[in-house]
């Protein structure tokens, strides 16, 4: 269950909640009983698309000096 972090504008305080993401935009009340709250970016990515890791260039025949330990 995606964990969401919201952060109290009464008190000021942040704190985590999980649930499930159809309740991720649901009122929550921070642990001092506060429902003034907004929900902060979360840190954690859960189920997103993942992007293919990006591969060095490797291998283009450039034709730089690099590679050949000249400029390194
Ligand atoms: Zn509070």
């Amino acid at each position: 269950m995606p964990r969401y972090e919201y952060r109290c504008r009464t008190c000021g305080d942040t704190f985590e909640l999980s649930r499930p993401m159809a309740e991720s935009a649901a009122p929550a009340a921070c642990p001092a009983g506060h429902d003034d709250t907004v929900k902060l970016l979360s840190t954690v990515a859960v189920g997103g698309s993942a992007s293919a890791p990006a591969a060095p260039r490797a291998g283009g025949g450039g034709g730089g000096c690099c590679g050949g330990g000249c400029c390194g």
